[in-house]
């Protein structure tokens, strides 16, 4: 507690140097109502749907604090878009404290749009129903593909609106406004370590690196110069099989500044990401990013590798000399270059063999294929999957069931000479696929299992969001049951694993706030 905030001045936006956070209760909504609710996070928890209106939403929305718990706001710093951008911090999300859960290890629950803390800089400190659907969806996609990520345990609405000046037109829009409770181990981020060495507060880092080690990474040991490069090598490795992970279910962040990077290597902050539909390595979704492109699907690899290099920065007062730290950050190449391969030869049902330089070639080769041919990634892979057997059985011309592939897949014009690459190498695959001992069915099967069916295109939330914003909801739950299944065929909801229909081509993401 001595390492708090001034109490005394609750909410006022200042600097806050010398202190990794600040005491500050939620303020209170007009009238929350629970909008969706995470059965499996509640049940982690020990904790059941409540009513729609009562005193457990009253505690979701912030408006009221148990005794038990000591709300505060986190203070960090971070590069924003590759420039150091001085202290940020919680600006709009508030943690009521810690639960405990069903394996015994304990879940911090926050508050996102709770109100203005002493990081809220010029802003309100709250969140517009869109960007918290988007929030609690995307959360609970990636929690049941597989993905390591923050939770979200529910959607409040508070009763309140929510004016985000627009910058298309300028004008001020008042937007229903909601709050969303996410979970996660710990909410630490690079940037709460930058802002320590920024401000020279050597002690302050140490004593949060300490934390951080003892209580979640105790299998490293009693924090030491060596434990720290271990940590820093552990979190690279974390790190690089997240964004591997983002790579082979087409995930962009969207604006992976490195106060949203965790330290547990979670995918954290979910505000103008977005799916890739044609597989495009130069795409985001990120409006804001439309000069430089600096956060476009393809570039995630590196510019994570980028972040890893301010983190290790950061920690250089932790160490007798900081090129200790180098090969702790060679840890995210050689991690995520292993996880990436071993995941793409995955999703092509493929088990390494002992000409790995043909396997990378052929792997390496889709990539370009996909993005000249348009496809889909989602659908392309799940596709090719369930080809798998007829391509096997070597009865048909490859070419034909290449057609047939870009015809579910594409969204190029039938016929178009870039998908010619495409039907190159499904030939070239076909051949690999069959020098694998698997039975076919394990092979189809294994597919299946690691190439979703569904998952949150971008045109489908903006669809749940409007409906919400309208009053109904049964969109958005619909979406939230389907997704939480998404290697499963789900034959009543074909219309959320199609093709994303040409309407909806040009939308980008949501702006940030
Ligand atoms: P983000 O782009 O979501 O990572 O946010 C960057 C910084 O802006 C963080 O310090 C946020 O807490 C802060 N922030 C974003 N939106 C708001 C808001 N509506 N009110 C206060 N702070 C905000
Ligand atoms: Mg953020
Ligand atoms: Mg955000």
């Amino acid at each position: 507690d001595e390492l708090a905030g001034d109490p005394s001045r609750e909410n006022v936006p200042r600097q806050v140097p010398g202190y990794h956070y600040s005491p500050v209760a939620p303020t209170p909504v007009a009238a929350p109502r629970l909008l969706i609710w995470s059965e499996e996070m509640g049940a982690e928890l020990g904790l059941a749907r409540p009513p729609e209106q009562g005193a457990a939403t009253e505690l979701l929305a912030g408006n009221r604090v148990a005794d038990s718990m000591r709300p505060y706001a986190a203070r960090y710093g971070g590069h924003q878009f590759g420039n150091w951008a001085g202290q940020l911090g919680d600006g709009r999300a508030i943690s009521l404290g810690e639960l405990p859960g069903q394996d015994g290890l304990r879940w911090e629950v926050q508050l996102k749009g709770a109100g203005p803390t002493p990081y809220s800089r010029r802003a309100d400190g709250r969140a517009v129903l869109r960007s918290s659907v988007r929030e609690f969806l995307c959360s609970e996609a990636m929690y049941h593909l597989g993905v390591p990520t923050t939770r979200a345990l529910s959607l409040v609405s508070t009763g309140d609106a929510v004016v985000r000046d627009m910058f298309y037109d300028g004008n001020a829009h008042p937007e229903p406004g909601a709050v969303v409770a996410r979970i996660a181990p710990s909410f630490v981020r690079f940037g709460n370590f930058q802002i320590l060495l920024a401000h020279d507060e050597p002690e302050n880092l140490r004593a949060l690196a300490d934390y951080v080690i003892r209580q979640h990474f105790p299998e490293l040991g009693e924090p030491a110069p060596e434990v720290y490069v271990a940590w820093l090598a552990e979190i690279s490795r974390r790190t690089a099989e997240m964004v591997a992970h983002w790579q082979t279910v087409g995930f962009v962040h969207g604006v992976m500044n490195t106060d949203n990077m965790s330290i547990l290597g979670l995918t954290i902050d979910y505000g103008p990401y977005g799916w890739l539909e044609p597989y495009e390595p130069g795409w985001t979704p990120n409006t804001t990013d439309f000069t430089n492109y600096r956060y476009a699907f393809g570039q995630q690899p590196r510019v994570a590798l980028w972040n890893l290099t301010q983190l290790a920065q950061a920690l250089t007062p932790l160490v007798p000399d900081p090129e200790l730290l180098r090969p702790a950050l060679n840890q995210f190449v050689a991690t995520f270059n292993r996880a990436h391969h071993v995941r793409l030869l995955a999703k092509l049902g493929l088990t390494a063999s002992n000409d790995e330089d043909a396997d990378k070639q052929l792997v390496g080769a889709l990539l370009p294929a996909m993005e000249a041919a348009e496809v889909d990634m989602t659908i392309f892979y799940r596709q090719l999957a369930h080809l798998t057997p007829r391509l096997l059985a070597a009865s048909e011309p490859v070419e034909s069931l290449g057609r047939e592939l870009l015809a579910a897949a594409s969204y190029a014009a039938p016929d178009d000479a870039a998908s010619a690459s495409l039907l190159v190498w499904l030939a070239q695959y076909a051949a690999r696929l069959r020098q694998e001992p698997a039975t076919l069915e394990a092979i189809r099967a294994g597919m299946l299992a690691v190439n979703p069916k569904y998952v949150l295109r971008n045109y489908l939330a903006q669809q749940a969001i409007e409906a919400a914003e309208a009053g109904d909801l049964a969109p958005l739950h619909t979406l939230h049951e389907v997704l939480k299944r998404p290697f499963d065929e789900q034959p009543e909801q074909e219309a959320l694993a199609a093709r994303r229909p040409e309407w909806a081509a040009t939308k980008p993401g949501s702006a940030t706030l």
